[in-house]
Formats: structure tokens, sequence, C-alpha cells
């Protein structure tokens, strides 16, 4: 049995950016730069949500796609070669290009600045929860159609559902269909 992943403010405001986007919610993407300044703020985490503005929305979006397919990815193995892919996006560090006289040289890995500290933070969050507790406890719901992804923080690590409510809805449905064949 893997430990819990502790439920630090980072991991918690990861959550919130993944959450932003639901299929059962109308409208279904509900990410806005005030949600994330207001979930820093509550969280302590000021620091890295207020910096951001409306012309990073795009780039939150495909943050939250990039980090949504930590979660669908079928194994472990693609979990932590998905989260590796993200984090070389967006946290510090150099790389080697090439420049116009053909010789090599050192460029900071590109992104941009508002929002690298915020993927950063939660980007390594998750990174953080993957060592602790290993990359089976990261999931999608199993309940059509929500799909959600969820971070499973049972002390058995069997969680299928993103909430009681799609556990109950799965639950009836499998009811239904029971009754339905006898
Ligand atoms: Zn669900």
């Amino acid at each position: 049995m893997s430990a819990v992943p502790p439920l630090e403010p980072a991991l918690r405001l990861a959550v919130a950016l993944l959450h932003s986007y639901w299929v059962l919610q109308d409208p279904v993407d509900q990410l806005t730069i005030t949600r994330l300044h207001a979930a820093g703020r509550e969280l302590g985490l000021a620091e890295v949500t207020g910096t951001l503005t409306e012309a990073d929305l795009p780039r939150l979006r495909e943050l939250r796609e990039g980090l949504y397919r930590v979660f669908a990815a079928p194994d472990p193995a693609a979990r932590i070669a998905t989260l590796n892919e993200v984090l070389a996006e967006v946290s510090d560090g150099t790389a080697v290009e090439t420049a116009p006289d053909g010789t090599l040289r050192l460029t900071p890995l590109p992104h941009a600045c508002p929002v690298g500290p915020f993927a950063a933070e939660v980007t390594g969050a998750l990174a953080r929860a993957a060592v602790a507790g290993g990359t089976d406890r990261f999931g999608v719901c199993a309940a059509d159609p929500c799909r959600a992804p969820y971070l499973d923080r049972t002390r058995a690590g069997r969680q299928r559902f993103c909430c009681e409510l799609c556990n109950n809805r799965a639950a009836a449905a499998a009811y239904r269909s029971r009754t339905r064949r006898s």
C-alpha cells in the first residue's frame, strides 16, 4: 500500500486549476484569473497567482491540458513521462540553442514570466505527490461522462470516482442495469 500524499497548498492549487474544467458543469470551462487569484490568496500562495493576468489564460489552459494528460495516461510509466514533459516545459533551467553564426549557446528554457512561477509550483506539487504516493494514485473518474482527474488520497488507494456524486451516479446506473436484466 502506498503512502497518502500530503495535501499541501500547492497541490490544492493544482487541483483547483484541473477542476476548473468539468463536463458536468455549465459552462464546462470556469477558469478565470479572478478564481485563481482567490485560490492563491486562500492557500497562502498569492505570490504565484498574483502576477497572472487575462493574457495568461491561453497558456494556463495549455498547462491544465498538459497536467490532465498526466492523470489520463494509461500506465505509471506513461504518467511519469508525461509529468516530466510538463516539468521540462515549466521549470527554470537552460537549453542549448544554435546561434545565427552556427555556434552553440545557452538559452533559458522558454516560459512566459507570469505563468512561469505558477506553472512550476503546481506541476512541482504533482511531482512531489507522485514521489510520495506513486502514480497509481493519479486517475480519471470512471463515471461517464465525467472523466474528471483525481488524486487518490484514500488509505487503501482504490478510488475510482472523482467525488461522492459520481460514485452515487455510477452505483445507481449499475443498479438500474442489474434490475433491468433480471
Ligand atoms: Zn466524476
